[in-house]
């Protein structure tokens, strides 16, 4: 069929699958039957979504509930710790229909992919596929979930109607992630991942400073592969404009437009223009907030960079982490004595984003680190990761082993691409990434391969074009 979010499909299916597998499939389970060709499976979804939410995941899967409409689904070995990191599902199920109308899809399920799966999660209707790499115990890292939670309103309920529009689709989708996010575990921590999603966006923005056409949310796309313009621009700068909208007008006022643009648009693909027309009349006529402009909404959609007016996250402890780091680096905090009793890991991968680190301090404190938090003994992937990317950014060859572990045990192109990049970066990286990459390609997903081969490996190894809408 033709791969466009334009056109909206139903379906059923049959799948026969051997025992001990068990299929689970982004669909209504209709029946199960044993037969002697093994198990017979029998899946329909009457609800119409774009094509590239199609799904189906065949393993040696078991299911484990969270709630009366939600549950998890992993290998044996990892449902009790899929389940206990995920309690919240059903939550975050409810406070998102309270605040944006009904969840239209039946049951909510997530699935724990292995470590190859190449994004963090994607949100196929009914039953979200993630990385394993969330499972940091102590739900830390459960901001993805949320975000894939609320794919089922935007994008999933409401889809973009072309890549252009995929803005659309992330941006609202962000927005929703941190309402949720702040609803379940409070303000604070919402604002703390506003303020890194920010980083993330200015770091993309810096590295398109060559191509400010691609950092434009609606963004031209003509002749090109949607996936090679893909950053965090449709997804952080997005989140910024709804909550520009929501600055100026109120949260009650912009809530009931959210509602009303889901309900009125349920089982649609819809382009950037309807998104223009339906809120010029149905929230920009509304009063503004004392002392608010009413935001240029054609300015934040072809407007390339940061607009004068994009609000900024307010996270006052991520200041006092930044201090912490800055008084560290000269050398008038020790490791031992940072005040790290009360950081949150993005408390932690703020402070190793903040450390000012030179050619000739670097080695000398990422050591003192390592001997006070053993940072490369971190059982959260995002912490991990970001002390692997000063790493190799640094040459810090203590680091060595769990750097090549790492690279070969996950497929999460997030992780990878920078740091295989902060490796080419340096002389002596430069061999150590292609030899760490021969032994990991076999194991990575094509999608992985694809990204990475252009990095690394000459253009004959390159695997087929993916189809995909990836989750960072
Ligand atoms: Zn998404």
């Amino acid at each position: 069929m033709q791969d466009s979010p334009g056109i909206r499909i139903t379906f059923d299916a049959r799948v026969r699958s051997p025992a001990p597998t068990v299929p689970v499939m982004a669909a209504e389970t209709l029946s199960v039957e044993t037969g002697p060709e093994g198990q017979v499976h029998r899946f329909a979804l009457d609800h119409s979504i774009p094509p590239y939410l199609l799904a189906l995941a065949v393993g040696r899967l078991e299911s484990a509930s969270t709630g009366p409409r939600t549950g998890v689904w992993a290998e044996p070995s990892l449902v009790a710790r899929a389940r206990a990191e995920f309690a919240d599902l059903e939550a975050m199920l409810t406070t998102t229909e309270q605040q944006f109308g009904p969840y239209r899809w039946g049951r909510y399920e997530v699935l724990v992919l292995p470590p190859a799966f190449p994004f963090g999660g994607m949100e196929n209707p009914r039953v979200t596929f993630v990385t394993p790499t969330i499972l940091a115990g102590d739900r830390s890292l459960v901001a993805l979930i949320a975000h894939e939670l609320a794919h089922s309103w935007s994008g999933n309920l409401v889809s973009n109607a072309t890549w252009r529009d995929l803005w659309l689709n992330e941006g609202f989708t962000v927005y929703l992630e941190r309402r949720i996010v702040e609803a379940i575990y409070g303000a604070e921590r919402a604002e703390i991942e506003a303020a890194l999603g920010r980083q993330d966006l200015e770091r993309d923005l810096a590295a398109l400073a060559e191509h400010p056409g691609d950092t434009v949310l609606h963004v031209d796309l003509a002749g090109r592969d949607p996936d090679d313009v893909f950053s965090d621009i449709p997804y952080e700068k997005g989140y910024l404009l709804l909550r520009r909208l929501e600055q100026a007008f109120g949260r009650p006022a912009f809530d009931l437009a959210l509602a009303r643009w889901f309900a009125e648009h349920a089982f649609t693909s819809q382009p950037t223009a309807e998104f223009t027309r339906f809120f010029r009349e149905v929230l920009l006529t509304q009063p503004l907030l004392p002392g608010q402009n009413t935001p240029d909404l054609e300015l934040w959609l072809t407007s390339p960079g940061l607009l004068p007016d994009a609000p900024q996250a307010r996270a006052p402890g991520l200041d006092a982490v930044a201090t912490a780091a800055a008084s560290f680096a000269r050398g008038e905090t020790p490791a031992k004595k940072l005040p790290t009793r009360t950081w949150s890991p993005q408390h932690w991968i703020y402070f190793l984003r903040s450390l000012p680190l030179t050619a000739s301090n670097a080695v000398a404190l990422l050591d003192q680190l390592d001997a006070a938090f053993q940072l490369g003994a971190s059982s959260n992937y995002e912490v991990l990761a970001q002390w692997l990317l000063l790493a190799a950014t640094h040459d810090y060859r203590p680091a060595d082993a769990r750097l090549e572990r790492f690279l070969v045990e996950v497929g999460r192109r997030k992780y990878l691409t920078p740091i295989y990049e902060a490796l080419l970066a340096s002389p002596t990286g430069q061999p150590r990434a292609h030899e760490i990459y021969a032994k990991a390609r076999p194991a990575y997903h094509p999608i992985t391969q694809r990204s990475l081969d252009a990095l690394l490996a000459p253009p004959t190894l390159a695997g087929p074009e993916p189809i995909h809408l990836p989750d960072r």
